[in-house]
C-alpha cells in the first residue's frame, strides 16, 4: 500500500517522507480490516523497511523496491514499548502476543533475561517466533593464544597452530537431493497443488544447507574465539573473487559469514581480531620473507627458493597472516601511543 503511494510519487517526481506514508496509515487502518489487525508499529517498522529499500535504490543502484505479496510477506516485527511489554510467557510452551493472542510453541531454550525486541516470521511452511532478550555475558577466559587463518578452497580453514579444518560442502551434499526434487517439479502441472508442494520440498533441501552452514559456522567460530586471544584473518574481496566463476564454492563456504561471526564474536569477548591484507601471503616465506611465484610450486606445497624453508602451503600463508596482524597491532599501538603523547603535550 505504501510502496503504491511511493510509486505513484515516484513517477510523478513528488517527493513524499516516512512521515505521509505514516498519516496515510492511520487512515488505512480505519478502513481495512487486515492491516487494523497488526500492531501499529510493526506496520511503522514495515514503512521504515521500505524507505531503507528506497535509499539502497537511490544510493547504491540497487533494484527498484518491488511488492510482497501478502502471501509472501513474512515477517511481523513488534516494536515499542508496550507491544513488548504485552509479550507474556504463560506456560513452557505459550506465549500471548499483543493483537494475536496465545500462541504455542517449540521452544528451543529457556528466556532469561529482559525481553527486548520481537519477531514473529514465516519459512516456507512454518511460523518463528523469535524473541530477543537482553543478558549479560559471561566473560571468556583472558588468552594468549594467538592465530592466523588462511582460508581457502581445500580446506575450509588452515590455521597458524597447524590445524586444518575440512570444508563441509553441504551444498554439494544436497545436490543429489536437488535434482530428483527439480525433476519432480518440471514434471508437474505448473501452479497446481502438487507443485506448490514441490516447490515448498526444494526451498527446505536449501534451508537445511543453510542451517547447517550456519551451524558449522557459528561452531567453528566459537572455538577459535575460545582458544585464541588474538586473531588474523585475510581480508575477503568478494566482488574479485565471485567474479572468478568459484561463487557457488564461496556461497558454500560461508566465507563471509564467517568473518562477520569471528569480527562480533571478538568484539563481545573481548578478543583482538583483525583483517589484514592477504596479497602475496601464499608467495612469501615464513622464515625468510623471501617473495617469489616460484616458492610455491604447487596448490599445497611450499619450498622457498632462497632459504630452503619447506612447510605446507596453506600453512605457510596463514604464518604470514598472523604476522601481518601484528605489524598492524604494532601499527595501531604505535598511532595511539602517539595520540596520546599528542594529548598530553
Ligand atoms: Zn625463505
Amino acid at each position: 500500500m505504501s510502496l503504491d503511494l511511493k510509486i505513484q510519487a515516484y513517477q510523478k517526481n513528488i517527493p513524499l517522507s516516512f512521515y505521509d506514508l505514516e498519516k496515510q496509515l492511520v487512515g488505512l487502518r480505519a478502513e481495512i480490516d487486515w492491516i487494523a489487525d497488526v500492531p501499529a508499529n510493526s506496520l511503522i517498522l514495515i514503512i521504515q523497511r521500505l524507505g531503507q529499500a528506497y535509499k539502497a535504490f537511490y544510493n547504491s543502484g540497487r533494484g527498484y523496491p518491488k511488492f510482497q505479496s501478502k502471501k509472501k510477506s513474512s515477517c511481523i516485527p513488534f516494536r515499542g514499548k508496550k507491544s513488548i511489554n504485552d509479550i507474556r510467557q504463560i506456560s513452557e510452551t505459550s506465549f500471548i502476543l499483543p493483537k494475536i493472542g496465545v500462541v504455542r510453541v517449540f521452544k528451543d531454550r529457556p528466556i532469561c533475561g529482559q525481553i527486548t525486541n520481537a519477531t514473529i516470521t514465516k519459512e516456507i511452511d512454518k511460523y518463528y517466533l523469535h524473541i530477543y532478550c537482553e543478558t549479560e555475558l559471561k566473560p571468556l577466559k583472558t588468552c594468549d593464544n594467538q592465530v592466523g587463518i588462511d582460508v581457502g578452497l581445500a580446506n575450509f580453514a588452515v590455521c597458524s597452530n597447524g590445524d586444518f579444518i575440512d570444508h563441509p560442502k553441504f551444498h554439494e551434499g544436497s545436490l543429489q537431493k536437488l535434482r530428483i526434487a527439480q525433476r519432480k517439479l518440471s514434471r508437474a502441472k505448473k501452479r497446481g497443488k502438487n507443485w506448490y508442494k514441490q516447490v515448498a520440498v526444494i526451498q527446505k533441501i536449501y534451508q537445511k544447507t543453510r542451517r547447517q552452514r550456519s551451524d558449522f559456522l557459528h561452531k567453528v567460530s566459537c572455538d577459535l574465539i575460545q582458544t585464541n586471544g588474538f586473531i588474523s584473518v585475510e581480508k575477503l574481496n568478494i566482488k574479485g573473487l565471485v567474479r572468478s566463476n568459484l561463487s557457488t564454492q564461496i556461497y558454500d563456504s560461508g566465507w563471509y559469514d564467517f568473518r562477520r561471526m569471528l569480527k562480533y564474536k571478538s568484539e563481545l569477548y573481548g578478543r583482538t581480531y583483525f583483517e589484514v591484507d592477504p596479497r602475496y601471503s601464499s608467495q612469501e616465506c615464513n622464515s625468510c620473507g623471501h617473495r617469489a611465484a616460484e616458492n610455491r610450486p604447487s596448490q599445497s606445497i611450499f619450498r622457498c627458493v632462497n632459504c630452503g624453508h619447506s612447510d605446507h602451503a596453506d600453512l605457510n600463508a596463514s604464518k604470514n597472516l598472523l604476522r601481518r596482524g601484528h605489524r598492524l597491532l604494532a601499527q595501531s599501538t604505535d598511532s595511539s601511543q602517539r595520540l596520546a603523547k599528542e594529548l598530553v603535550a
